[in-house]
């Protein structure tokens, strides 16, 4: 037991770099039920590969369905992952001394890549597909700027050109995405812009609106559909985008098996679901072979609350209604966020596979306001030295609050969550809160009912 115990006294768990993995894991197959399908925002049918061959290569098309439990990673796209993974693992220590209780806090570091958060896992997979395929430009949308500074990242290591519309109270809020982003190459427009048909409707209707992903989304999207040598990219929601993130999760069993720990809870914030989906899908499928016994949960903000309070129904993933129908927690596709600081937890809807495991009583969800997790990210913060992102305030309070419920119970918990990425290009937020100057909202519930009246009934 002399190296276990050592081991588990190690502050930074790192796994060698020859044991990185080398395949996504796909957790569809592993269900007890398959979840719903995409269907076709015209007919209602069940959308099918050629339908989605507009706006996305085929080879990721192909992922998006595949019944495979396993996806061996290009060796051009591990060559990449090599400059910042296998990612840390660390072990709360200063966290664990502040708490004073009995658990034993870990979590995965995703801000050690070089934008400083999870998105290039799927970025450089992302832009690797779709310059195999000829592809030279790719559309985007951002919230608060990490995936649009990713994928302008990842196009630049494949030679591509990368076209971001990003929601305009992030835009404001956050000016040093813009210089990230065309220090990288990109090109960034704050959405809505008068770039599209569908930007110039919205800011006819209202010029001052704040913006959503939602409104992004479908002008990237149109951007992409309008133009042939163009290509859209997502950097949440979709199957193939957690599958590419599940080498968080990969890693994490790995190194939690070398402090020969289990952990008691996982704990993820999301927004689309990728990073918690990311950390937490291998580990289901452990639960699900009968390995472990993990509770597992997600944090949203109280102020896009889809898993807690939204409807599960089909609805669109944008709000002019272009993107296939997907059955998942909404709150309704025209519903606009508070322009809360964690910019990317700002949207209506959630990962159908998130909301299709809700269902399945796989995962738990909370919804917390900002102010107590920024409450709860300083004190990290003055214990354990990183400065987490707005996003991922979420789950550093949730896992504090979890700390604090063993310690009261007494119960020697082991609690795991992902740290997805750092504030440092999010100061503003943090500057709000020191001032005291950040809000709350009220659960919006008259402008969820709103936004769901405008939601397509559809059978199923
Ligand atoms: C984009 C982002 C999120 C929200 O997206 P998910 O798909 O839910 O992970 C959360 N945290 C960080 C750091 C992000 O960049």
């Amino acid at each position: 037991m002399k190296r276990g115990r050592f081991l588990i006294m190690a502050t930074k768990i790192i796994l060698p770099e020859a044991e990185l993995p080398t395949k996504w894991y796909n957790i569809v197959p592993d269900l007890p039920s398959p979840p719903p399908a995409f269907l076709h925002p015209g007919t209602h049918e069940p959308v099918g590969p050629d339908d989605l061959a507009p706006l996305f290569p085929m080879d990721l098309i192909l992922q998006e369905v595949s019944q495979d439990r396993f996806l061996d990673i290009p060796d051009e796209v591990l060559e990449i992952y090599r400059m910042w993974r296998p990612s840390p693992l660390y072990r709360a220590h200063g966290l664990e001394r502040m708490i004073g209780g009995p658990a034993r806090i870990y979590y995965k570091y995703e801000g050690v890549s070089p934008v400083g958060s999870h998105k290039p896992n799927t970025a450089v997979a992302q832009a690797f597909y779709n310059a195999k395929a000829g592809v030279k430009k790719l559309s985007t949308e951002t919230g608060a700027g990490q995936w649009g500074s990713a994928l302008a990242f990842a196009c630049a290591m494949f030679g591509m050109e990368c076209e971001v519309y990003q929601v305009r109270a992030s835009y404001d809020q956050k000016p040093y995405r813009k210089a990230i982003i065309e220090s990288y190459g990109g090109v960034i427009y704050p959405s809505p812009s008068t770039n599209t048909q569908y930007g110039r409707k919205v800011l006819e209707e209202d010029p001052d609106t704040p913006g959503s992903l939602g409104i992004a989304i479908s002008e990237a999207v149109e951007v992409a559909a309008t133009n042939e040598d163009v290509k859209y990219s997502l950097g949440s929601v979709l199957n193939h985008v957690l599958m590419h993130q599940t080498i968080i999760g990969e890693e994490a069993l790995k190194q939690m098996a070398m402090v020969e720990e289990t952990p008691d809870v996982i704990i993820g914030c999301i927004g689309g679901g990728s990073n918690f989906s990311g950390l937490v899908f291998p580990f289901i499928r452990e639960k699900l072979a009968g390995k472990m016994e993990p509770v597992i949960r997600a944090v949203e903000p109280a102020a896009a609350p889809s898993l807690t309070k939204g409807s599960y129904q089909y609805d669109f993933g944008d709000t002019a209604g272009m993107t296939p129908l997907v059955k998942m927690h909404t709150l309704g596709h025209p519903f606009v966020p508070e322009p809360i600081h964690a910019g990317g937890l700002r949207y209506h809807g959630m990962a159908p596979l998130v909301s299709h495991l809700r269902q399945l009583d796989l995962i738990e969800a909370v919804a917390l306001n900002q102010t107590e997790t920024f409450t709860k990210a300083i004190e990290f913060a003055r214990v354990e030295g990183i400065i987490p992102g707005p996003e991922p305030t979420h789950a550093v309070a949730e896992a504090m609050n979890e700390a604090e419920r063993a310690k009261e119970s007494g119960e020697e918990k082991v609690i795991l969550f992902n740290l997805c990425g750092h504030g440092h290009f999010d100061m503003g937020a943090y500057q709000a809160f020191l001032g005291g100057e950040l809000e709350d909202y009220e659960h919006p519930e008259e402008r969820i009912q709103q936004a769901m009246a405008r939601v397509p009934v559809v059978a199923g």
